[in-house]
């Protein structure tokens, strides 16, 4: 890695608010990569991209050359919970999902204050490492929010659950808004059909129309979730009605046709997982808006949910991007991992269509596809670094095959310090 002052012979003319930086290839993901390229970047956006001459005749700055790397956008995780980065090995798989919903609740009741806030902070450090620029976190702790300086841009979601007391659907939207307004971005996650009212779901949808926010939830992650929609029985069934859920809405439907007779779910929408789809389901997509869809490729293994119809749903318009989840049901918070384990699932999808699901898809998600998710005049200036491949390998292949922490990082203009 080189530094010079590049002052195109005057050093009067030298600005050192314009940074150039150079690498053996730059991948925008807009367009085809641009070989021995570089970017400008003035204050945290990138103001130029192109060859590295071409870039050094446009301005005068600090040049930064990477050598022989691969320059491209940050990644984007569009689902995790960092809050419980700390539950890292302590959930074994289970042959039921309410058994794993038990066991992270016995786990979750563990857990003081203090905790969650490591936690948080122990899953920011990592997932940067991992080379995410952006990240849509959920937490079930949304006053946490204040209290963590997070390193990388976030969307903060409220996770809301009010299956204990439907009766307070206004006071714990209200009280998340209240919490999660000072964050740069933020959102709502009423959590699921199982565990949100339709009530606390309507009201995130008030909320979302009146300050333009996002939206996600969870749905049709399970088979158990489907069999207790469709046939009102099973082990989820059974657990919910044993708290007081109130389940008339069950039986005769399915997880996705329940919550769509309520609400409609556009482009504000990222809904995660959609495993469990009936025919039906397919119907009502094709119908429909097009909202969002968070894949999480590694979380999906672990529980062995039934195949994520990838390709259909993307025939159908849907766009579609990827999160680690949390890790109380995947073992780190790297999307390259998350990238292989899809391609491993789906060899017919490329790894250039797998990193756009981890770049351009999740800035989508989040209206951002003028400034997250690619390298283009007026996007943020989030970029990683990685090793160029030795003998001529495909340089999307090498990306997805990238394993470990990257070398080099710069989130929002800055260098980060990875180490
Ligand atoms: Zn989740």
């Amino acid at each position: 890695m080189e530094r010079t002052s590049d002052s195109a012979g005057s050093p009067d003319s030298a600005r050192d608010d314009v940074k150039i930086i150079r690498s053996r290839v730059v991948v925008p993901m807009v367009g085809e990569p641009i070989e021995d390229a570089a970017v400008a970047i003035v204050a945290n956006q990138i103001a130029d991209i192109g060859r590295f001459k071409e870039v050094k005749a446009r301005h005068v700055g600090q040049i930064l050359d990477l050598g022989e790397q691969i320059l491209l956008p940050g990644l984007i995780n569009a689902h995790c919970h960092l809050d419980y980065t700390c539950l890292r090995g302590r959930i074994p798989p289970r042959a039921s999902f309410t058994d794993w919903i038990r066991a992270i609740n016995a786990e979750k009741a563990k857990l003081t204050t203090g905790d969650y806030v490591a936690s948080i902070n122990q899953g920011f450090a990592e997932a940067q490492k991992f080379g995410t620029t952006t990240l849509l976190n959920l937490t079930a702790f949304p006053e946490l929010a204040a209290k963590i300086k997070e390193p990388i841009r976030t969307w903060w979601f409220g996770e809301l659950i009010d299956v204990r007391n439907p009766d307070q659907a206004k006071q714990t939207v209200d009280l998340a808004v209240a919490s999660l307004k000072p964050a740069s971005h933020w959102g709502l996650a009423p959590h699921s059909p199982f565990t949100a009212s339709s009530e606390l779901i309507r009201r995130c949808e008030e909320v979302a129309r009146r300050e333009d926010v996002v939206l996600t939830t969870h749905l049709a992650e399970s088979s158990e979730e489907m069999q207790m929609f469709r046939d009102a029985a099973g082990p989820l069934y059974d657990f919910l009605k044993g708290i007081g859920r109130p389940m008339d809405d069950c039986g005769g439907q399915t997880p996705l046709s329940s919550l769509s007779r309520c609400h409609q779910f556009d482009e504000r929408w990222i809904l995660a997982h959609l495993n469990e789809l009936a025919e039906t389901d397919f119907d009502l997509l094709a119908s429909g808006r097009k909202f969002h869809i968070a894949h999480c490729p590694r979380s999906h293994s672990f529980f062995g949910h039934s195949a994520f119809e990838l390709q259909r749903l993307r025939n159908l318009g849907f766009n579609i991007c990827l999160g680690t989840d949390s890790l109380a049901s995947n073992s780190n918070l790297s999307l390259f991992a998350e990238m292989r384990e899809l391609l491993r699932k789906e060899p017919s999808i490329s790894p250039r269509e797998v990193l756009l699901m981890a770049t351009v898809n999740g800035a989508h998600a989040v209206g951002q596809s003028a400034t997250l998710g690619s390298i283009r005049a007026g996007s943020r200036a989030d970029l990683i670094a990685l090793p160029f491949p030795q003998g001529g390998a495909d340089v999307y292949e090498s990306i997805v095959a990238f394993d470990g922490f990257v070398p080099w990082m710069m989130a929002n203009g800055e260098e980060a310090l990875l180490r």
